[in-house]
């Protein structure tokens, strides 16, 4: 049986030790990260800068306590995130959202440089061939990934897997452009753009947020750049009318990739040299990556830390898949009941197959304990 500590939200005793940042202190300690990390050793901290408009991440404070507990053992972090929109501009996006060397207390780096195109290919498996991973990720001996948990429009669930898989991977390759970046995760089995011009409003919110720029209108007419586009789904996501859709998508396979790619990271490290922690707060439907952040439909849960993989995701779908549906958010207005899987009666997409998929490849065992950190 895996250990999986659990820290909850809930408040018992007013007191510091009682909060989520003093019981992740404890946690910490309690895992003993001398076992892990080696004095000296750099370890990066991977988390998700958000975006200018979603504050919904990792929160600067935890993110100084997984810091503050790596130089207490003597090896040497930094914080870092993967290129999601220009170099420059994200690397404001973390400032903006309070992620900086004063409140982290640690560099804050981009794992895969200023133009998102400084990575090593990996070997990963039958779907994906090869990989592009971020350099400061690969070179790196030992890391902890911070990830926050919520809905994803593609993945159905984003956790730890999809933080190493998407989170680590550049978003292009020098060489081949984005089909071997994460861009190689997003196109598995997705069709073409279809617009429907009947429904078009032309307002225009698909063509604000492609991250790539590649949508235009021409004599009122929508227009994409095929080659350019890396199959996010979020022009599907934000129109308003349903006139743009992505059909043939290929849910089973995606999910699959995902945990290769999780697996083509962990190649990077040696066994145990890689920690998880999953916050399962601030639970919105959406990732972390949108340009707003919606009202979380999940009540806040706690903080879960692990070494295993698998672990991990597997007690923190178990724990979401107790929970209500919040009232006043996105699960009260598509009519989620009370006993049902909430991330997938929003998105629909069969998201524990990334979880199966990775203890299939190894990566870890769904069978743990909860050692509760009160
Ligand atoms: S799916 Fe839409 S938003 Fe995403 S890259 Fe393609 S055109 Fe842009
Ligand atoms: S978001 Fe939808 S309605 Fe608005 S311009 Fe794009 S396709 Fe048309």
């Amino acid at each position: 049986m895996s250990k999986v500590f659990f820290a909850s939200t809930r408040v018992t005793k007013w007191k510091y030790s009682d909060s989520m940042a003093g019981k992740l202190e404890t946690m910490l300690k309690t895992i003993d990260l001398s076992q892990y990390f080696e004095p000296k050793e750099w370890v990066a901290v991977k988390t998700h800068f958000g975006s200018e408009g979603a504050h919904r991440i990792v929160r600067p404070v935890f993110l100084r306590k997984v810091v503050e507990a790596i130089k207490a053992v003597g090896a040497k972090p930094f914080v870092t995130d993967t290129v999601r929109i220009k170099g420059l501009d994200y690397l404001e996006v973390a400032n903006q959202n309070g992620i900086n060397h004063l409140s982290v207390g640690a560099p804050v780096v981009l794992a895969d440089g200023l133009y998102g195109n400084d990575n090593i290919m990996v070997r990963a498996g039958e779907i994906l061939g090869e990989i592009a991973v971020a350099s400061g990720i690969h070179d790196v001996p030992a890391m902890v990934v911070c990830s926050h948990v919520k809905g994803h429009i593609q993945a159905g669930y984003g956790g730890a897997i999809k933080n190493l898989a998407m989170g680590c991977v550049s978003g292009s390759h020098r060489h081949c452009g984005w089909r071997c970046g994460r861009g190689a995760m997003h196109t598995i089995g997705e069709g073409k753009l279809v617009w429907d011009e009947s429904k078009c409003t032309l307002c225009l919110q698909c063509q604000e947020i492609c991250p790539l720029e590649g949508i235009y209108f021409k004599d009122h007419k929508f227009g994409y750049d095929d080659d350019l586009c890396w199959r996010c789904g979020r022009c599907t996501r934000v129109c308003p009318e349903g006139a743009i859709t992505l059909p043939g998508g290929d849910d089973e396979t995606f999910m699959r990739s995902l945990s290769e790619a999780a697996m083509a990271v962990l190649s990077t490290f040696k066994p145990k040299k890689v920690l998880y922690v999953n916050f399962l707060t601030e639970i919105q439907p959406e990732c972390d990556c949108m340009p707003a952040a919606e009202v979380p439909v999940i009540q806040d849960i706690g903080i879960l830390l692990s070494d295993d993989l698998v672990a991990i995701e597997k007690a923190s779908v178990d724990m979401l898949l107790h929970q209500k549906p919040l009232p006043a958010s996105l699960a009260e207005d598509e009519k989620v009941r009370d006993g049902s899987d909430i991330l997938f009666e929003l998105h629909k997409k069969p998201y524990m197959l990334q979880i199966q998929e990775a203890e299939r490849l190894g990566l870890g065992s769904s069978q743990y304990e909860i050692i509760r950190i009160d």
